[in-house]
């Protein structure tokens, strides 16, 4: 690796999975015997990346630190942060403790089945583009639906993506953007991934590369079914 090049990855936990409609947050359920969040830990300590943040929610820093992280003996840990309200801030959050990368990934912790072949692409990417996130071409066919909940649009499908994460961006490039956007509360509205925040805050292109049909996010109670199964057949 060029000597100049210093990878590093947010990996975010700081939500609160009200989805999962459990009591135990979702990034510390049981998911093949470890805590959800082990799964994507594990493969980024085993990757290209140097340097790794965990975002956690305010307050559970000790928790994990005890509970989870005591028992796994992670080389590339750096830092644990608490997050924010959205994941954004949570994103923040981690980007602030990895200054000195050239670059950067960030991952949701709730997607377990992040495979070190993804992370690889991602990297390349980050580094041949700039800004690049994974995601697969959609299956299904996507209709826009008006407000009354009739089908407004069918947009073509060739050109649909359903977007994961790894997302990966030169560092001065992601960081700059979120700087702008979390200076700007006009910016904020509707921000639901980092491409986003690049696209709108920088106006560089964003490339997309091949993840994986399996690198679902844990969100429902029966993804957690499928990621166990999925988790199983490897
Ligand atoms: O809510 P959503 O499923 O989009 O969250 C994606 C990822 O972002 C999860 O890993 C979640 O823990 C994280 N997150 C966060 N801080 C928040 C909200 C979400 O770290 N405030």
């Amino acid at each position: 690796m060029n000597q100049s090049e210093r990878i590093g990855a947010v990996i975010l936990a700081g939500g609160r999975g009200s989805r999962m409609g459990s009591r135990i947050q979702k990034q510390y359920m049981l998911l093949a015997g470890r805590p959800l969040i082990c799964h994507a830990l594990e493969a980024f300590e085993q990757s290209q990346a140097e340097d790794l943040v965990l975002v956690t929610g305010a307050g559970e820093e000790d928790y994990v630190r005890k509970e989870i992280l005591a028992s796994m003996k992670l080389k590339k840990l750096r830092a644990v942060v608490p997050g924010g309200a959205e994941r954004y801030h949570s994103v923040y959050e981690g980007l602030k403790a990895l200054e000195g990368c050239s670059h950067v990934l960030i991952h949701d912790g709730a997607r377990p089945l992040v495979t070190g072949e993804i992370i690889d692409r991602a990297i390349c990417g980050a580094k041949e583009y700039g800004a690049c996130v994974v995601g697969m071409p959609v299956k299904d066919t996507i209709k826009v639906a008006d407000d009354a909940g009739f089908a407004a649009a069918t947009p073509d499908r060739s050109h649909l993506w359903q977007v994961q994460t790894p997302q990966a961006f030169s560092y001065e490039l992601v960081r700059s953007a979120y700087d702008r956007v979390m200076a700007d509360e006009t910016l904020q509205t509707g921000i639901t991934d980092d491409a986003m925040v690049v696209e709108t805050a920088s106006g560089a292109a964003v490339r997309l590369v091949e993840g994986s049909y399996e690198n679902l996010k844990v969100t429902t109670p029966e993804d957690l079914v499928l990621a166990e199964a999925l988790l199983k057949r490897r």
